[in-house]
C-alpha cells in the first residue's frame, strides 16, 4: 500500500507557541477565511495542545483536518469547508437591548475606535497602557472617517471613541463631527483637559444631541479615585462633569473597581443621586487584567463577548484588550467587514460547541 499523497497547501500560518486559548483561534480563523473552499492551509505549531484542540475546531467550523505531520514542532493541513452560514438578521428586540448594560450588542451594531493612546494620566489599571509618555498612535481623521463610513454601511448603530485621552487628539472634533452625522457617538474621557483653549473649542463644537460623554469617576470622594488615577484627578473630573453638563451634554459616569473595592460603589451611587446622574447613565465595571493592571478580570475570546475595536494599527476583539497581541484580529483596521466576519466565524464555532461561561464586559 502506497503512502497517500498530501495536498499542496495554498497558504501557511506559523502559530508558534500559541494555543487555542491565547490567540491562535483568531489568527487561524483569519487565515482560513483568506483561502477558498476546498483549498488547504498549512499550520505550523510548537504547542502540543493544538493537536487535541484543532480537530475539534475543524469539525465544528466545517473544515477538514487532512493530516498531522512531525514530532514536535508539528504541521497540520486543514482543508477549508464551504462558506459559513450568513448571520441571522438582528431582531428588533435585540436592537432594543443594544444599549442595555450587561446585554451583548448584536455584532456589527457597535464599534469602538481608539482615537489615540497618550493620556494626561497614567492610571494604575489602564488597560491601554496610556500615559503622557505613551506613543500617541493617533488615528488620522481620514482613516476614522473611512471606518465610520464602512461601519454605517454595514448597519452600524453606535460609535464609541476612546483612548488614551481623546481630547488630546488635536483633530478629535473632526473625527467626531464626521461620525456623529452618521451614528450616535460616545466619547470616553477623564474630563480633565477640556476646560479651556483649543480643547474647549473642540468640546463646544460637538453636537450635544448626537454626542454623549462618558467620564471616569471611581469613587464618591477623592481617596480611591486619586489613588488609582492620580492626586487631584477626582476634583478635576467632578469639575469636568459639571462643565460638560452645563454645555448640555448627556454625561455618563463609569467607575473601574478592583474586586476588593466594590463596596465603595454604594457611596458613589449616592453621590450621583445627589448630582442628578440617572441610574441608567452609571456603570461600575471590574478592572481587566490587561495593560498596567497586575490583576483583574481575565480577557479571552472564550470568556468575553466581542466588542469590535479599531486602532490605527489593527482590529481587536475588545477595547480593554488592545495591548494583548493574542486578541488582535488584524494588523490593519480595515476592512471592517472582514473583522466582523472573523468574529462571526468564531462565535459560530463557540455556539456549535455550546461554549458556556463567556461573560459580557461592557465599557459603556
Ligand atoms: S485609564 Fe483612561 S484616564 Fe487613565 S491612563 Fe488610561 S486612558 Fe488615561
Amino acid at each position: 500500500m502506497g503512502t497517500p499523497t498530501l495536498p499542496t497547501p495554498n497558504a501557511e500560518l506559523d502559530g508558534g507557541d500559541q494555543d487555542c486559548g491565547s490567540g491562535l483561534l483568531l489568527s487561524l480563523t483569519s487565515a482560513i477565511r483568506r483561502i477558498a473552499a476546498g483549498q488547504v492551509l498549512l499550520l505550523r505549531t510548537r504547542e502540543k495542545s493544538v493537536l487535541a484542540d484543532l480537530p475539534v475546531w475543524a469539525r465544528l467550523a466545517g473544515h477538514e483536518l487532512v493530516a498531522v505531520q512531525g514530532d514536535g514542532p508539528w504541521q497540520l493541513l486543514v482543508r477549508r469547508g464551504g462558506p459559513a452560514a450568513p448571520a441571522p438578521p438582528a431582531s428588533p428586540d435585540r436592537l432594543a437591548d443594544v444599549l442595555s448594560t450587561g446585554i451583548p450588542a448584536e455584532l456589527g451594531t457597535r464599534l469602538w475606535l481608539y482615537s489615540n493612546f497618550h493620556c494626561n494620566l497614567a492610571c494604575t489599571y489602564c488597560c491601554a497602557q496610556s500615559s503622557p509618555k505613551a506613543d500617541p498612535r493617533s488615528m488620522p481623521p481620514d482613516l476614522a472617517a473611512a471606518a465610520v463610513e464602512e461601519f454605517a454601511s454595514l448597519g452600524g448603530k453606535e460609535l464609541l471613541v476612546t483612548g488614551g485621552e481623546p481630547f488630546l487628539h488635536p483633530e478629535l472634533d473632526e473625527i467626531v463631527a464626521h461620525a456623529a452625522v452618521r451614528v450616535p457617538v460616545t466619547v470616553l474621557t477623564n474630563a480633565m483637559v477640556f476646560g479651556r483653549g483649543r480643547r474647549r473649542e473642540m468640546l463646544e463644537s460637538m453636537d450635544t444631541a448626537r454626542v454623549v460623554l462618558q467620564v471616569s469617576l471611581d469613587s464618591a470622594s477623592p481617596g480611591l479615585h486619586d489613588a488609582q488615577r492620580g492626586t487631584g484627578s477626582h476634583a478635576r473630573a467632578i469639575d469636568g462633569i459639571d462643565q460638560a453638563r452645563s454645555l448640555g451634554f448627556r454625561v455618563k459616569v463609569a467607575a473601574t473597581l478592583h474586586e476588593q473595592d466594590l463596596a465603595s460603589a454604594a457611596a458613589l451611587h449616592a453621590r450621583l443621586d445627589q448630582v442628578g446622574i440617572p441610574v441608567e447613565d452609571r456603570l461600575v465595571r471590574p478592572v481587566a487584567h490587561e495593560g498596567f493592571a497586575g490583576a483583574g478580570l481575565q480577557i479571552s475570546v472564550d470568556t468575553i463577548e466581542p466588542e469590535p475595536t479599531l486602532t490605527v494599527d489593527g482590529a481587536w476583539w475588545h477595547p480593554v484588550a488592545v495591548t494583548s497581541k493574542s486578541l488582535r484580529i488584524s494588523k490593519t483596521p480595515l476592512p471592517l467587514a472582514e473583522t466582523f466576519a472573523v468574529i462571526r466565524d468564531i462565535l459560530d464555532v463557540q455556539s456549535a460547541s455550546q461554549t458556556e461561561g463567556r461573560h459580557v464586559f461592557r465599557c459603556t
